[in-house]
């Protein structure tokens, strides 16, 4: 579904920050980028989603060359760290913004918005203000929307970063319940091992700019690749 085809990037014209990539994401997988800082991670998510472009290599998304698709044709929903919603605006309408900025109608849009919020348990909150609501809740509305536009295809680069222990595992229950109900694939970028291994149906684990080794979770405990990958996994687990 996802295809990073010898992909190469580099922002200066001389250090390349991902050397040779190759990685293919099934429909409906969780793949989740796994490394330290610094190993590339965002950067792949970032060509992903069309914000940077690749200095050498493709990437095709249902078999088409990502730069030939316009941004909004991709059908891609996205949730950063610094999920950042329009603060004079309700939850309904931060939702119900981008939806508008695409011309669809009031009815439409209200119906997209409540079931957005529906499946992330926040739709009694639509007439609050992000600054009324907690973190967590408001990690809540930036997943929502990144559902609203029913999107087949969803990045998340540390989404649950700025969260407490408790409530980001509590929220890695949820992103994954909500991956396994709507049948979304999901390209997901941490650097904490413990997140990654509980999430994900396969890991990428990133050292720079190379992935190192790519399996399910339990194989990588098992039999890591290499020296660099056993390290890593074996941190703070
Ligand atoms: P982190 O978890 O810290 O975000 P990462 O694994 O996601 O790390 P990237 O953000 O992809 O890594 O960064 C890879 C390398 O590219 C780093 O050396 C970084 O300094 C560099 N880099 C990232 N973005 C840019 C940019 N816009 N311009 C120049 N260099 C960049």
């Amino acid at each position: 579904f996802v295809v990073f085809d010898h992909v190469q990037k580099s922002y200066d014209g001389e250090t390349l920050v991902v050397k040779d990539l190759n990685l293919s994401i099934g429909k409906g997988e969780f793949l989740t980028m796994l490394g330290p800082s610094g190993s590339g991670k965002t950067t792949c998510l970032m060509m992903l989603a069309g914000f940077e472009t690749a200095t050498h290599g493709e990437i095709r998304l249902a078999g088409k060359n990502i730069n030939d698709m316009p941004p909004h044709k991709r059908g891609i929903g996205m949730v950063f760290q610094n999920y950042a919603l329009f603060p004079h605006m309700t939850v309904g309408e931060n939702l119900a913004f981008p939806l508008e900025v695409r011309g669809m109608g009031k009815s439409e849009r209200e119906a997209k918005v409540m079931r957005a919020l529906d499946m992330v348990q926040m739709g009694k909150f639509a007439n609050r203000r992000p600054a009324q609501l907690s973190g967590g809740q408001q990690q809540r509305i930036a997943l929502a929307r990144a559902l609203v536009f029913d999107p087949e295809l969803v990045l998340m680069d540390e989404p649950l970063g700025a969260l407490d222990k408790q409530l980001r595992e509590h929220m890695q229950f949820e992103i994954k319940h909500l991956h396994e109900t709507l049948g979304i694939t999901v390209v997901y970028v941490t650097h904490d091992q413990g997140e990654a291994l509980t999430m994900s149906d396969r890991v990428a684990v990133f050292n720079d700019g190379r992935i190192q080794q790519l399996a399910p979770p339990d194989e990588l405990y098992e039999r890591p690749q290499n020296s660099f990958v056993a390290q890593f996994i074996g941190e703070n687990n």
